[in-house]
């Protein structure tokens, strides 16, 4: 695995090498140029021009472009040597690190369970932190008679039910309503209603 730093490094460096490469470039074209200037002066006996002059201290401006053209190569030698140096850690790392096994995304969530929120609970057990006493429990379901129930209950006579088949709303858990209990203190979490 890459570390975020050694990447940013790189890129750095990747960067300044391309800055450099690109000044080289533009360095010796202009090089090209003043050389090409230079002998076509002095074929046709033109007095020396600027860039060819030297005053006192002052360097010819092909002088700088040979003195800056020779301080970027020993830059771009030593981008390049660190460069290697650095994907060869890179690799060490990443042969080194590819010995450790990484726990799936299964092993994961078998051994870290999503925890709902207490409002997001539906008909089924589900991971919660108990609002009471603050533990991450997986919680205890009853069934209790709603207003579902009732409703249905009353939908059924409504509709002309005398068999008793308008009481099996309180006896199916299907028509009832879930309540959710913490196996630890035992407290009411939350009732989710049928409908
Ligand atoms: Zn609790």
């Amino acid at each position: 695995m890459v570390h975020e730093e050694d990447q940013v490094e790189m890129d750095q460096v990747e960067m300044e090498l391309w800055y450099i490469i690109t000044r080289k470039q533009q360095l010796q074209s202009r090089r090209t140029l003043l050389l090409e200037l230079q002998g076509f002066l002095k074929n046709n006996n033109f007095r020396e021009a600027s860039f060819m002059r030297k005053d006192d201290q002052e360097l010819s401006e092909l002088e700088q472009i040979e003195q800056e053209i020779q301080i970027l190569s020993e830059r771009e030698t030593e981008l390049r040597n660190a460069k290697e140096q650095q994907s060869s850690i890179t690799e060490i790392t990443e042969s080194s690190s590819a010995t450790v096994q990484k726990p799936t995304d299964e092993e994961l969530s078998s051994t870290t369970p999503e925890v709902v929120e207490v409002v997001d609970l539906s008909f089924s057990p589900a991971t919660v932190q108990c609002p009471t006493c603050q533990q991450q429990v997986i919680t205890e379901i009853q069934h209790k008679v709603g207003k579902t129930s009732f409703l249905l209950c009353y939908l059924s006579i409504l509709l002309g039910c005398v068999g008793g088949c308008c009481l099996l709303p309180f006896f199916l858990n299907y028509f009832k309503d879930t309540c959710h209990f913490c196996p630890s203190c035992h407290t009411e979490i939350h009732t989710v209603p049928r409908i």
